[in-house]
């Protein structure tokens, strides 16, 4: 059985400290120790305030890299950011300022080193800096996800997949959520991180992961060994069954967890929680797959008035199916993998996944069944 905490929690480093010293003690994490190299993964999706909920919060890697110096160790902040470079991310993100005068190296993953993960997907390329690290504390925020439904600690270490290869990843495995979440299980077991905490402090629900979310105060901190057990208790936290989660399926199919996660903490529930409208990715037999495509399942839109035709959109999409003129983008309905990439990637929200009006009939009438 795996126990995970939930406590209570502000933004404030005194307050964060206390609580992630306890989850940090020497009992959970052995091997923070003199001399060790910890590495810290945070979720860096791109350059944002704090207070929108995209990223994880400053404060708390302040925290977790004081008491990983204070150890001893060798500590090193590292992510892939899906857009914006890392220097304009560490300021706008207040990262610069909250670490100031701590002795730590910020910096991308930039090289990487092919890992096995496994069964379908053998070989591929993670992060050298997260193979290498004795130690990987994720730094997680919890945030839904228009293709995953949520973001938690898990799919937080699909950022060891460095700069173009991720949206290659999705291309290749993210027409199929069950696959794709098979690939975020089997990259984070190949990376085991030694903990994981999501910050909920200032969560994310509604059209999450990027900007079209909405910041939503929770109050907590997750944190656990076993980044699994925390990520189901999340899910039993925000009222999503944990099956409903491809990452907590997958890992139960791989037999790397075993469902079993014991609650440290007040643990009442929320029932009000917004998740993301889902579409289904299945395409349905070969002669209708255009007619769904196009009119049924769920797809990209752009709001032409909020887009600024800035180009983060189609120069990050992995199946080219977005085309830009003078004045608009448009998506092809046809090559469109719904990834979602380009809804996490807009600097300007201007991205939604909407149910297009006959894929809504019909869900409306086999609600009525
Ligand atoms: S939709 Fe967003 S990312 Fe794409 S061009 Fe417009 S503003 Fe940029
Ligand atoms: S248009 Fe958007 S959802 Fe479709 S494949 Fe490109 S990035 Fe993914």
């Amino acid at each position: 059985m795996s126990s995970v905490l939930i406590r209570p929690a502000v933004y404030d480093i005194q307050a964060i400290r206390a609580i992630v010293s306890e989850m940090l003690s020497p009992e959970a994490v052995p091997a923070l120790t003199t001399g060790s190299r910890v590495l810290l993964k945070p979720n860096f999706l791109q350059p944002a305030a704090p207070d929108k909920a995209l990223t994880t919060h400053p404060l708390i890697l302040r925290a977790v890299a004081e008491i990983a110096l204070d150890s001893g160790a060798h500590v090193q902040i590292s992510d892939s950011p899906a857009i914006g470079s890392f220097a304009r991310l560490l300021k706008k993100g207040g990262y610069a300022e909250a670490l100031q005068g701590l002795d730590v190296t910020l910096r991308p993953f930039e090289e990487t080193i092919p890992v096995d993960v496994g069964e379908p997907f053998g070989t591929i390329d993670v992060a050298r800096d997260a193979m290498e690290a004795d130690v990987v504390i994720n730094l997680a925020k919890l945030k839904t996800h228009a293709q995953m439904t949520l973001t938690l600690g898990v799919k937080n270490l699909f950022g060891c997949i460095v700069g173009l290869e991720k949206p290659k990843w999705h291309m290749r495995a993210g027409v199929d959520r069950h696959l794709f979440g098979r690939l975020i299980v089997s990259i984070f077991e190949a990376i085991r991180p030694a903990y994981t905490i999501v910050d909920g402090i200032l969560a994310m629900e509604g059209q999450g992961p990027g900007k079209s979310g909405t910041p939503r105060a929770l109050g907590l901190l997750f944190g656990g060994k076993n980044g699994h057990a925390v990520d189901q208790v999340i899910c039993r936290y925000v009222g999503l069954a944990p099956e409903a989660l491809e990452t907590q399926r997958n890992a139960m199919e791989l037999s790397v967890y075993d469902g079993q996660a014991e609650v440290d903490g007040d643990f009442a529930g929320i029932n009000d929680f917004q998740f993301p409208e889902m579409g289904s990715l299945t395409m349905g037999p070969e002669f209708l797959g255009r007619f769904m495509r196009r009119f049924v399942i769920q797809r990209p839109t752009v709001d032409p008035r909020i887009c600024k035709l800035c180009g983060e959109c189609w120069q990050y999409c992995p199946a080219d199916a977005i085309t830009h003129a003078d004045s608009s983008i448009s998506f092809n309905t046809d090559t469109c993998i719904r990834c979602y990439c380009c809804l996490e990637v807009c600097p300007h929200a201007a991205i939604r996944a909407k149910t297009p009006l006959v894929g809504g009939i019909i869900e409306w009438m086999r609600s009525k069944r």
